[in-house]
């Protein structure tokens, strides 16, 4: 399935080269020459995408934009599975990243999942590569305050992109207090509410 830039006005399909609607004549692409993009996949709930954006400037450092176009819904679409290709999305994220941007952060409300046999993910990042998604579905499943789930949403992506830099995990069991502890099989809301949104000093030298 060929992907594409959705014009968040128009909801045109247009190609990924585009740089603006030719309906609408808005912008698709902002400049993110050093700065962390937010890509959408479909339309994210009010009050969330500030909060995300605000953390991550604050996390990183960076100046975050968050992309005017949507992400095509159609190439991640699995009917059979629990939820959205997880890896197809984070390609399409991955695909739309430019020379110069730090790191580009897909964010979708829909369940997104590594294969059939899994039930959810909250985010997804390969180690090194400036692309990194994160999911609102599963996160969002106990009906949190809109703070709260801002407050997750943040955390799993400043983890994601911790590993977009070349950060592994730390056990859980090591029992340091840092946004990359982390286990497939363990973590959870409760994981997740309980732990900081900050990295350690061993992280922070290493990304550095
Ligand atoms: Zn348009
Ligand atoms: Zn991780
Ligand atoms: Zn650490």
């Amino acid at each position: 399935m060929r992907d594409a830039h959705i014009c968040e006005h128009c909801n045109l399909h247009l190609p990924l080269g585009s740089r603006h609607c030719p309906s609408c004549r808005q912008p698709l692409v902002l400049g993110s020459r050093g700065r962390i993009a937010i890509w959408r996949l479909g339309n994210i709930r009010d009050g969330v995408l500030g909060p995300l954006a605000k953390g991550l400037r604050e996390a990183f450092r960076r100046e975050v934009v968050i992309q005017p176009t949507f992400v095509d819904e159609r190439p991640s679409l699995r009917p059979d599975w629990p939820g959205r290709s997880a890896s197809v999305f984070l390609a399409q994220v991955l695909r739309r990243h430019r020379p110069g941007t730090w790191a580009n952060l897909g964010v979708t409300e829909d369940n997104i999942v590594p294969s059939s046999a899994y039930n959810f993910l909250f985010g997804l990042a390969y180690m090194g590569s400036p692309a990194a998604i994160v999911s609102l579905h599963e996160m969002g499943t106990d009906k949190p305050s809109g703070e709260v789930l801002s407050r997750r949403a943040l955390n799993i992506a400043i983890h994601e992109l911790g590993h977009t830099r070349g950060l592994d995990h730390h056990a859980y069991e090591d029992r340091i207090d840092c946004v990359m502890v982390g286990d497939e099989a363990m973590d959870s809301r409760e994981t997740i509410d309980s732990g900081t949104a900050r990295f350690c000093a061993a992280c922070r030298r290493a990304m550095q």
